[in-house]
């Protein structure tokens, strides 16, 4: 460590768990955050303050004003700008840490891109906020032998546990059916406040730490919190010999691929995102002047806004798209392929 680096992590390097062993230990490791929404954003602010030395920060999403009551680094203006999470988050963490490398990727997780996105990783954080994706990490995660931190919050509860490959249970063992899209409460239907996301999110941050470390006292305990009856327990899990991911080393959704394109709901009521198999780089300018015509459009180097009353969408770069106020999936489509028409 050089002297600015040895001033920096003092508070950390002087707590005995850690010393300055540790302290090297993280900064040069590699995290990647996989979601940068409520708990993303804390995990990832944390780490960088911390020292982690790489973080690749994945999101598929904007930041919008109501984000902002419990994201952590996210500011008005980031959502007047309609900033991708990923590169707001990028930006901020600069202005954090400056010597911590930052890999911003805006992009829908999917099995045809999730490998590498962990293969050159030490850990993955999940901050994701749904079922399917933390079924899909956690095949990736074990097929490629990293360690990840489930973390899940609604209401006022929430619940975190490592999973480490070839060590304990996974995520299937405590999900054996991954529940469909909209079959579950979310945040934007069931609420969220912004203090549990911060708990889970810190515990998920330390646990990452004492992992990137070697520590020995990594968690083998499943955490769940209620903060609004102050209740903290945990239990062990066992694993399930019969799991199809850690028990048989089945890969199936990782197997099954991207599907030629998809419609998948998303948190807020009426949101859909439309995506193609395949991202096609797409000119936003000329999208912007032929929206212009029929519609309010706002557009950075990331992502176009457009809104047309009922109807309005984020298009992103890569040729996908969020829907609002769509009826239904159908509808989505019909939506996507009347003004964007890819
Ligand atoms: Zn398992």
């Amino acid at each position: 460590m050089n002297k600015e680096q040895q001033e920096r992590y003092q508070r950390q390097t002087v707590f005995p768990h850690i010393g300055e062993a540790g302290q090297e230990k993280l900064l040069s490791s590699k995290a990647a955050v996989f979601g940068i929404g409520a708990l993303g954003s804390v995990i990832a602010e944390k780490l960088a303050r911390a020292g982690v030395g790489y973080l690749r920060l994945v999101d598929r999403d904007y930041v919008e004003l109501t984000n902002l009551q419990r994201q952590a680094m996210y500011t008005e203006k980031d959502a007047a700008d309609g900033l991708p999470k990923a590169v707001a988050a990028a930006l901020h963490i600069a202005e954090i840490n400056a010597g911590v490398t930052t890999d911003p990727v805006v992009t829908d997780i999917n099995a045809g891109n999730i490998e590498s996105l962990i293969a050159d990783m030490d850990i993955v954080l999940d901050g994701s906020d749904n079922f399917e994706l933390r079924a899909l990490i956690c095949e990736a995660c074990h097929k490629h032998s990293v360690p990840w931190v489930y973390g899940g919050a609604l209401g006022a509860s929430g619940a975190t546990m490592n999973i480490l490959p070839g060590d304990g249970p996974c995520f299937r063992c405590i999900t054996p059916e991954i529940p469909a899209p909209g079959s579950y409460p979310t945040c934007a239907t069931a609420g969220v406040i912004g203090m549990i996301t911060a708990v889970i999110a810190s515990i998920q941050a330390t646990e990452a730490v004492k992992i990137l470390i070697g520590s020995e006292d990594v968690s083998h305990r499943y955490l769940s919190v209620d903060l609004w009856n102050n209740a903290f327990d945990s239990v062990t899990i066992l694993k399930d010999e019969d799991c199809p991911v850690c028990g048989k080393g089945e890969y199936a959704l990782l197997e099954a691929g991207v599907p030629e394109d998809t419609v998948t709901p998303l948190c807020t009521p009426g949101s859909f995102q439309v995506s193609a198999a395949a991202p096609i780089g797409i000119d936003l300018d000329a999208f912007a002047q032929r929206l212009s015509a029929i519609g309010l459009v706002m557009h950075n180097p990331y992502l176009l806004r457009f809104d047309a009353g009922p109807v309005s969408f984020n298009l992103f770069k890569d040729g996908r798209a969020v829907i609002r106020g769509a009826k239904d999936e159908a509808h989505a489509r019909t939506i996507y392929s009347e003004y964007i028409g890819l």
